[in-house]
């Protein structure tokens, strides 16, 4: 456990964390608008408000996710939460804080599963076809397979939860 890390971070709200590192920043009614570091576009798309506890919610209108949003100014989805000592969080504020962590590891996991599943289906409909499989199909199944499992893993990762 890093506590000195944490520690720095407890007084830092994430809209003060975030507001420097964009672009072209608005205030409107609910909270503001800039433009979304993930797509470059010039027009102000990127919806930035707060909820309960300063918690953020983005919202990018041309369809970026919130983990692309916050990669591409070097942050991550814990920092769209007001980061506490772990100690003085209820066990409902910690789940909820892994989960958001989580949560973009869960959708790159479905995003391979439907891509290897892609790739086991052609195979399947080649081999149907009398046409065998060369050492690069059968390599690239066997990567599949390995994907595969990869993917199972993270989306196990829930358990510890
Ligand atoms: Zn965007």
């Amino acid at each position: 456990m890093g506590n000195n890390n944490e520690l720095r971070h407890v007084t830092a709200s994430p809209s003060a964390l975030l507001l420097p590192r964009l672009e072209g920043v608005i205030t409107t009614g609910k909270g503001w608008r800039a433009r979304c570091p993930a797509h470059g576009g010039k027009s102000a798309s990127l919806s930035i408000a707060e909820g309960d506890n300063n918690t953020l919610l983005l919202h990018c209108f041309t369809g970026c996710s919130v983990h692309d949003v916050l990669a591409a100014v070097g942050l991550e989805v814990g920092d769209l939460f007001v980061r506490k000592d772990l100690r003085s969080m209820s066990p409902a504020e910690r789940s909820q804080l892994r989960q958001a962590a989580l949560l973009p590891k869960w959708r790159a996991a479905l995003e391979v599963l439907n891509t290897e599943a892609g790739a086991v289906l052609i195979a399947a409909d080649q081999l149907a076809d009398n046409q065998p499989l060369n050492d690069a199909d059968l390599t690239r199944l066997r990567v599949a397979c390995l994907r595969i499992f990869d993917a199972t893993e993270v989306l196990h990762a829930h358990s510890d939860l």
